[in-house]
């Protein structure tokens, strides 16, 4: 059994608290919000008025905010100073490279360790603690952020020193996002030239073009049973975070001098997508867009 501090226990951090809580480890939740911590105290968790309340004697913290600047003074200025130094800091939000750095940096230079370890999965995976987590730590330290880890993970990889976990997340994300838009093109092309798309599905499963965005997660309603096409696009992985990583793809692409033309494009469509309204929606419905049939949707986030 650990003593574990959870900061975050919004949408993702419910669930991977209720996870460790489940695995018998102790679990002293804080969040801003009293609705999530009120959920967090249903799941068994124990909580607290403060993150330095709910670190001060943590032998694990794990943190699960919205973005950089969240984690970046939330470390700096509420974990750091209270958590005892032989505590292991691991942080799962998604966040730019630079700032997970800049604080496995700070822990460092107080003798501490630190992980960055992004998730790939929903809030289903986070729930059933299904997890994938990709691990930027120094290696002598991963058997020990995998195993704090693995009451919420179907996987943990070592990705590479720090920062390498969110420069795999978002490296992938953004590969995730540029297959489905080729995906749509290519299926709402099909359409217009008079071809069966479900004729297409089948032949492009079996060819060159296939790909996971097609094969286990068809935008084409009917293809693939257990896509969100199915729900009209409902739950699965939203648009608006798709474009949140698209955006860290890019701002690390100009800071590292990486030419990315296809990510630029993909962050250029889904900006577009969700400025219209359908951020709510799982990122595959952007082939309505591609087929000129937006009408089919229904607006969920105006
Ligand atoms: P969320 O907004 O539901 O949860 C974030 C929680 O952090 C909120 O409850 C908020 O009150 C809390 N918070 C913010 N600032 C805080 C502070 N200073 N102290 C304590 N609590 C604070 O977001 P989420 O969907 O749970 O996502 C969390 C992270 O996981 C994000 O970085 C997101 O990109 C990533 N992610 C989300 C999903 C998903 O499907 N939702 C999937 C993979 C990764």
């Amino acid at each position: 059994m650990s003593r574990i501090a959870f900061i975050g226990v919004g949408n993702m951090g419910a669930g991977m608290a209720a996870s460790q809580a489940r695995s018998q480890n102790a679990v002293t939740a804080f969040d801003l919000s009293a609705e999530a911590l009120g959920r967090a105290a249903e799941a068994g968790c124990a909580t607290a008025g403060s993150v330095a309340e709910a670190v001060k004697d943590a032998e694990v913290v794990i943190t699960m905010l919205p973005a950089g600047q969240h984690v970046r003074s939330v470390y700096a200025e509420q974990v750091l100073p209270n958590v005892p130094v032989s505590a292991l800091l691991i942080d799962c939000s998604t966040i730019d490279v630079d700032s997970a750095r800049a604080v496995a940096a700070q822990a460092a230079a107080r003798g501490m360790r630190f992980a960055d370890a992004p998730v790939s999965g929903g809030i289903m995976a986070a729930e059933g603690g299904t997890l994938a987590f990709m691990v930027g730590c120094d290696a002598d330290v991963f058997p020990q952020v995998k195993a704090a880890l693995e009451p919420m993970a179907k996987a943990v990889i070592h990705a590479g020193a720090a920062g390498a976990g969110q420069a795999a997340k978002i490296c992938n994300n953004m590969l995730l996002g540029i297959s489905m838009l080729g995906t749509c093109e290519a299926l709402a092309l099909a359409e217009k030239l008079g071809l069966d798309p479900d004729r297409f599905f089948e032949v492009a499963g079996q060819s060159s073009g296939q790909c996971w965005s097609l094969t286990a997660y068809s935008p084409w309603p009917g293809q693939v049973p257990a896509a969100p096409s199915n729900r009209d696009y409902q739950g699965g992985f939203l648009t608006s975070l798709m474009l949140k990583d698209l955006k860290l793809a890019q701002e690390a692409a100009a800071k590292s001098g990486a030419a990315t033309p296809m990510g630029a494009q993909a962050e250029a469509l889904y900006a577009l997508f969700d400025g219209l309204g359908y951020g709510g929606r799982d990122f595959s419905a952007v082939l309505q867009l591609m087929r000129g049939k937006l009408d089919a949707l229904v607006l969920t986030n105006q």
